[in-house]
């Protein structure tokens, strides 16, 4: 068998692998490139892979740089279905509308601006291809609920287990027969943590398995404890309540900003923290809180403590505003301090959340708090790395606020997570490094290799292809 790794390749978005099994060609994830707009545009409208020569999809989880191309694949002239569990479904319809919108809308600004003699740019895909990848979806439960394999060939067959990254997300452990002899490879997608708000732990992987794909985001350092998460938000909104701050946090509509407020929402009623305005500025978020208040058996037990067995619901609360047109949106401007807004995107890269930091940014009163991944050359890795002015909008703005970095609700498994991850799988020959940046995956590598000195660990770059 053969992979290739289409994206995903020492860098953390774009998630793409192709598994040719003799004729079979199955793909592991359809990401989308993001980050850096003029790159991650020219890897997308490259889409490198002959959509209609694949059999299968296995997706991981609906993250967009996991499943953001799969109306390119559709549209290109793929037939067959996409494996995932029903949440990731129901909750990637919605990320691939919102991609369409984003699309839209970013060509209708740039063609708007557009300097003389330049092609007008085009959306990558529209509303009409998006609907289209919804009939493709077969949801598959996890292993533990069904106890069921899912037979792609008469030569492979996968089971999910639960990843543990955001909701629906699944660990894929492929069984494949090849000349008489069977192997098996474990592909992480995201590989969550333990003890996060909402989510049941990652489930360890039961059999051997030869080969494994992981991800490691976080391959060359630790995160702190989840446990500190509560104390560094309560000194941060006393404070911010007391100087009348606001609080611009920008956030993952999926998974990071659930997160949030279940934990908001579980301190106000210990009276850890007082009480102030609190704004979603993000429809997609409430769409997909929506999809989360579906899924609620898929919790972990600490949701039915907290709040699953009083019959309460964990997203929402007083004093919790979710505003949904332009109008409103722009109305939590004018507002005074003390006020918390969440908003995308979560990498400042677009959305609603570039309106709160243009107007808030060069106030030193304010705070701006990060808590998720910022990958390079994104406006909020360069936030995060301190750099005044930065750009939004194309205007110059002076940073004055306050940056705060929260590196607890990472999704992402640290350094000793994956280590611990890749010594609980047996028989393990070789590992291949992706969702990850350069640094991180070679001090993950060099851990990696000196406690399993058998294991043959790669480090795919962009396009790499590994016979197995
Ligand atoms: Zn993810």
């Amino acid at each position: 068998m053969r992979i290739t790794f289409y994206g995903a390749a020492q860098t953390v978005t774009g998630s793409k692998y192709l598994l040719e099994v003799g004729d079979f060609k199955l793909l592991l994830d359809c990401g989308m490139h993001q980050g850096k707009r003029d790159v991650a545009n020219e890897l997308n409208e490259h889409f490198p892979i002959n959509a209609d020569k694949v059999d299968a999809v296995i997706l991981s989880h609906a993250h967009a740089d996991h499943c953001g191309m799969l109306p390119v694949l559709v549209r290109e002239g793929f037939k067959g279905k996409i494996y995932c569990t029903a949440a990731t479904a129901d909750i990637a319809k919605f990320i691939l509308e919102d991609a369409a919108n984003i699309q839209e809308h970013d060509a209708f600004y740039f063609n708007k601006h557009l300097p003389e003699g330049h092609k007008p740019i085009v959306p990558l895909y529209s509303h009409q291809d998006v609907k289209k990848v919804g009939g493709h979806f077969e949801p598959v439960p996890y292993f533990r609920l069904s106890g069921q394999w899912t037979q792609l060939n008469p030569n492979i067959r996968f089971k999910f287990y639960d990843a543990g990254h955001i909701l629906g997300s699944a660990v894929t452990l492929l069984e494949i027969t090849e000349a008489g002899q069977t192997k098996r490879l474990v592909f992480t997608g995201d590989l969550g943590r333990h003890f996060l708000p909402i989510l049941r732990d990652p489930e360890f992987v039961q059999e051997p398995a030869e080969m494994l794909i992981t991800e490691a985001t976080y391959g060359g350092r630790a995160h702190k404890p989840v446990a500190d998460l509560e104390g560094e938000l309560k000194t941060i909104i006393t404070q911010a309540v007391v100087q009348k701050s606001k609080i611009i946090v920008p956030a993952f509509s999926l998974g990071r900003t659930q997160e949030l407020l279940y934990v908001l929402h579980k301190m106000l009623d210990a009276k850890q923290i007082p009480a102030l305005p609190i704004f979603v500025d993000s429809p997609l978020s409430q769409k997909i809180t929506r999809v989360f208040n579906t899924y609620t058996n898929d919790f972990d037990e600490q949701f039915w403590e907290d709040f699953g067995e009083k019959g309460e619901k964990a997203f929402f609360f007083d004093g919790l505003t979710s505003t949904a047109s332009i109008e409103e949106s722009k109305s939590i401007n004018d507002k005074l301090g003390p006020y918390m807004v969440i908003a995308g995107s979560g990498m400042c890269e677009g959305g609603r959340i570039l309106h709160h930091l243009k107007n808030n940014i060069d106030n030193p009163n304010n705070i701006l708090l990060i808590t998720g991944y910022q990958a390079e050359g994104t406006l909020g890795r360069k936030l995060i790395e301190g750099i005044t002015p930065v750009n939004i909008f194309g205007l110059p703005h002076h940073v004055k606020a306050k940056i705060i970095v929260l590196n607890e609700l990472s999704a992402h498994a640290d350094q000793k997570d994956l280590l611990n991850y890749v010594a609980h799988i047996e028989g393990l020959k070789k590992v291949f490094l992706v969702h990850t940046e350069l640094p991180q995956a070679t001090a993950f590598k060099g851990l990696v290799s000196a406690a399993h000195p058998n294991i043959e660990v790669n480090i795919p770059e962009f396009r790499e292809e590994f016979d197995v």
